[in-house]
């Protein structure tokens, strides 16, 4: 009984030190860990592999004009719908205040761009939602020999060039170098 006990404690603290509280999301932490070990088995057997990045649009503004309560049920609203377009397999995580950021093993470009497709319209159509948010999406897919870095990097900028272009839609980062 003791020992068991101990365990249920052990797994529920592992567990809380993985876990975005708000929207119960990985977090960084955990975000980082499971990215190396996709991309360890990326490597080994050479799946495609994506990354997306999300940032809600001037997430500042809807705080100022709603509210910083109706902010964070926008913040967990955003989470379910990126965790209602990923599959069991992707590893959804809150990685910033309003920044998502989704890992998908086994999923070409194309595959990919279609999923952030499919987040970004599913937060249009969200009617609550759609009247207080939007988000920028920045997509890269694995390249050979780079490492976790260098891949969250090009996404990153991939979000940067959506923002720059007017928010609300995806960025595909080159393949080559930093978009
Ligand atoms: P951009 O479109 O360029 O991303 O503009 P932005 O306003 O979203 O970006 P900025 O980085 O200027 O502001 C982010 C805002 O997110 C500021 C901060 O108050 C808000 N924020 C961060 N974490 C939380 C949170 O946990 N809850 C709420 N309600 N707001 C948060
Ligand atoms: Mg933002
Ligand atoms: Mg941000």
């Amino acid at each position: 009984f003791y020992y068991g006990t101990v365990r249920r404690a052990e797994r529920k603290l592992v567990e809380l030190a993985a876990t975005d509280p708000l929207t119960g999301l990985s977090n960084r932490r955990n975000l980082r860990v499971l990215t190396e070990q996709v991309l360890a088995q990326a490597r080994r057997a050479g799946p495609p592999t994506a990354l997306v990045i999300v940032d809600i649009d001037n997430f500042k503004h809807t705080n100022e004009q709603h509210g910083h309560e109706v902010g964070d049920t926008v913040l967990v609203a955003i989470a379910q719908v990126l965790g209602g377009c990923a599959r069991v397999i992707d590893i959804v995580a809150r990685v910033g205040g309003e920044e998502f950021a989704v890992i998908l093993p086994n999923t070409d470009t194309e595959g990919a761009l279609e999923v952030a497709e499919r987040m970004r319209t599913a937060v249009g159509q969200a009617s609550w939602l759609a009247q207080r948010a939007t988000i920028s999406i920045g997509v890269a897919t694995l390249q050979p020999a780079e490492d976790a870095g260098g891949f969250y990097s090009r996404a990153d900028a991939a979000l940067y060039a959506a923002k720059a272009a007017g928010r609300n839609r995806v960025e595909l980062a080159p393949a080559g170098g930093s978009a």
